[in-house]
């Protein structure tokens, strides 16, 4: 199944519920604009290689459109197209002044050196440069780029349109960047799993855990929750998946992969296990927080998690997220579970507006606020339509992401 489509069954779904016209439907999956650019690019040996690289732009019925840019060997247009998508009912269910669009290039960044993915990144701004400002789109970080990456974008940009660090967040914090950005959707997947779980009635404490991924996303949720008392028995990453039933040491780890370069191989205190092992094990939260695509009908059945939190973009297929639904199985939807990234990324592009730079206190406390209301919004309109929590968020969202288009004029009949 393509990404793409995977994301119009869940916005149908919602669709149906709202008894939404097809040519409201129509508009709201089309994106607005997508462009695949050719990267040329030399490289330190003197040969010359051409990446490419896309931005689509989904809506912008709400504000600007913002989303984040991916640098992985398997970015191509229709992963682009789905993940823009996504951030469009993304930043609509968290409420935040946005429309939706994403971009990337198919390169792997551990391929490059430094310079080259400099060169790489200041060539894709030259393509792109147009299309992106303050205003109108606004990039952030994604899987493969860092908040380096995000630097030599704004530095590129404002060669072309002169000073104004608000068109790119995710920046380093001495360069315009906010406070607690980068922990920012690692932790707001840890504060809405405290939320969730204590819905379902589940104790911290009693809730044994299996992350995959040790990334942005996977390494500050796998912090956030063993700080609050969660048995963390599985984190892999792509050198295995590491299990210990007694709970692992989250902190020893951190330690571990800063001084390998994020990676975790070599880490010795735990069962090392295939790394596609961590998804069948036998926990009771599942925390996807890697790749898209990862829960599908062929392995759906081995799943054994009783709940799971997407903290990956699209990591659970529509048809295996039937088959969990009909075996109980509660999922907190992506488009909710990992909105903390750009919901700081929002506080940066305003902080940067008004030239005024929040302390890390009060980043984290507009950040709980902000994500605890959308959960409670997503939990009532669950329960008020008897929808699961997915159904429900993209219910939210097409609601507002649907007045937003009324109100600039478009009602049709
Ligand atoms: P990252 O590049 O920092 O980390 C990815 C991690 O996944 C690495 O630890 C890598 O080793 C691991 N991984 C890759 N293949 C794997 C495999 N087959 N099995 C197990 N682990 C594997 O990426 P990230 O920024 O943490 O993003 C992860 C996911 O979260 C993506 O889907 C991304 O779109 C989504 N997301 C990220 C942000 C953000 O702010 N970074 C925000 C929202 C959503």
């Amino acid at each position: 199944m393509h990404a793409t489509e995977a994301t119009d069954i869940y916005f149908e779904h919602a669709a149906d519920r709202l008894e939404l016209p097809a040519w409201m439907r129509k508009l709201l999956k089309t994106p607005k604009r997508e462009v695949t650019v050719q990267v040329v690019c030399e490289m330190d040996d003197g040969r010359v290689e051409t990446f490419l690289g896309f931005r689509v732009q989904h809506d912008n019925a709400r504000g600007p459109m913002k989303g984040g840019l991916r640098y992985h060997p398997d970015v191509d247009l229709d992963e682009v197209r789905s993940l823009a998508s996504l951030m469009t009912w993304k930043t609509a269910v968290v409420d935040i002044p946005y429309g939706g669009a994403k971009g990337g290039i198919g390169v792997d960044p551990r391929k490059l050196s430094r310079k080259e993915l400099e060169r790489l990144t200041r060539g894709f701004v030259d393509e792109i440069h147009d299309m992106i400002g303050p205003d109108t789109d606004i990039p952030a970080p994604d899987m493969g780029t860092t908040c380096d990456v995000m630097a030599w974008i704004r530095n590129q940009w404002e060669k072309y349109h002169g000073f104004n660090p608000a068109v790119i967040t995710g920046k380093p914090v001495e360069e315009y960047g906010a406070k607690g950005r980068e922990e920012a959707t690692g932790r707001g997947v840890g504060i809405l799993a405290i939320k969730f779980l204590k819905r379902l009635g589940i104790k911290p404490e009693a809730c044994r855990t299996a992350i995959q991924g040790f990334g942005n996303v996977g390494s500050h949720a796998a912090k956030y929750l063993h700080e609050a008392a969660f048995p963390i028995v599985a984190i892999s990453d792509m050198s295995g998946c590491y299990y210990k039933p007694q709970g692992l040491n989250v902190p020893e780890m951190l330690r571990h992969a800063l001084q390998n370069q994020g990676s975790l191989a070599g880490y010795r205190d735990a069962e090392l296990l295939p790394a596609d092992q961590l998804l069948s094990l036998d926990v009771d939260l599942l925390i996807p927080a890697a790749l898209g695509g990862v829960i599908t009908k062929d392995n759906v059945s081995s799943i054994k998690a009783k709940t799971i939190i997407e903290g990956a973009n699209g990591p659970v297929f529509p048809e295996a997220d039937a088959l969990l639904a009909e075996r109980g199985v509660t999922v907190l939807p992506d488009i909710l579970a990992n909105s903390g990234g750009v919901t700081v990324s929002y506080f940066e592009w305003v902080q940067n507006r008004q030239h005024y730079s929040w302390s890390l206190d009060r980043v984290r406390q507009e950040l709980d606020r902000t994500l605890s209301e959308a959960f409670e919004n997503v939990w009532q309109e669950a329960q008020r339509h008897r929808v699961s929590l997915r159904t429900a968020a993209f219910m939210i969202a097409i609601s507002r992401v649907k007045r937003a288009t009324e109100l600039a004029g478009i009602t049709g009949r």
